[in-house]
């Protein structure tokens, strides 16, 4: 499977910087780019004007999250049509910042899964437990409740387009990480899941890890088996070191 490097921006960068953001990524990784995916999740106001910068490249735009009706008086939202129109294949769902922050429930996050299928989005689907959920031996209650609640009534035709984010919520945004083996143990959990859900379609799926993830610890998070690339934020801010990543995967 050829590895995924994705870039969440969160609430970062006006549209001129996104745009230059954009395009020092894609200057720098014209090479690599052919042996990794490479994803960049701006805002949503930049969407549209980074999509035109990149539309020569091989890299692909994402949306940080979406409302899954297709239209309506729902103030602030987008929908997965708009996503699409400005340019956007995959759309990161399940944000820990979503569930936290924005209270996002799991059936929410079900429907935009489904609405994200609909709409021929590929979804990022994130899961992970909380620190307190760690030390109370309920990581993989936790990942098994997000996982199997994201992918109710989930056809498994739609699983060619799914994409998992693993990221443990203490370790994102924090500077502290997964170390390899913790990593590697989610990691298989999730692969044993979707397996007993979908069985051989579920091998295509990859499953990202997420959290801190910087080039100084990128090469012994991308050599686990079953870590399939990285969901990165703050990193992903930088020309510099989200390239270092792209680079670093492009060698695993
Ligand atoms: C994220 O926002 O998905 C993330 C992993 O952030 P960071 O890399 O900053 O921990």
């Amino acid at each position: 499977m050829k590895k995924i490097i994705a870039g969440n921006w969160k609430m970062h960068k006006t549209i001129p910087e996104a745009v230059q953001l954009a395009g020092a990524i894609a200057e720098n990784t014209d090479v690599s780019a052919r042996v990794v995916d490479i994803i960049i999740c701006p805002a949503f106001i930049a969407l549209n004007s980074v999509s035109e910068k990149i539309k020569e490249t091989e890299i692909s735009l994402g949306a940080q999250n979406m409302h899954y009706q297709e239209n309506g008086a729902y103030t602030g939202e987008c929908s997965g049509a708009m996503l699409k129109s400005a340019g956007c294949k995959y759309v990161i769902l399940g944000h820990s910042e979503r569930r936290h922050i924005f209270k996002e429930q799991d059936w929410e996050i079900n429907t935009k899964v489904s609405a994200a299928f609909r709409e021929g989005l590929k979804p990022v689907l994130c899961v992970g437990e909380t620190e307190s959920e760690r030390d109370t031996g309920l990581t993989n209650n936790v990942i098994e409740r997000q996982l199997k609640t994201a992918l109710k009534d989930v056809d498994i035709s739609n699983i060619e387009s799914l994409l998992i984010a693993y990221e443990p919520v203490w370790a994102i945004g924090t500077g502290r990480t997964a170390t390899p083996e913790q990593a590697h143990d989610a990691h298989e959990f999730i692969r044993q899941l979707l397996y007993a859900m979908y069985k051989d379609a579920s091998q295509s799926v990859p499953i990202l890890y997420g959290g801190s993830v910087k080039p100084d610890n990128a090469h012994d998070l991308l050599l686990q088996p079953n870590i399939d690339g990285a969901l990165v934020g703050g990193a992903s801010l930088k020309a510099d070191s989200f390239i270092e990543l792209v680079n670093i995967a492009a060698t695993e």
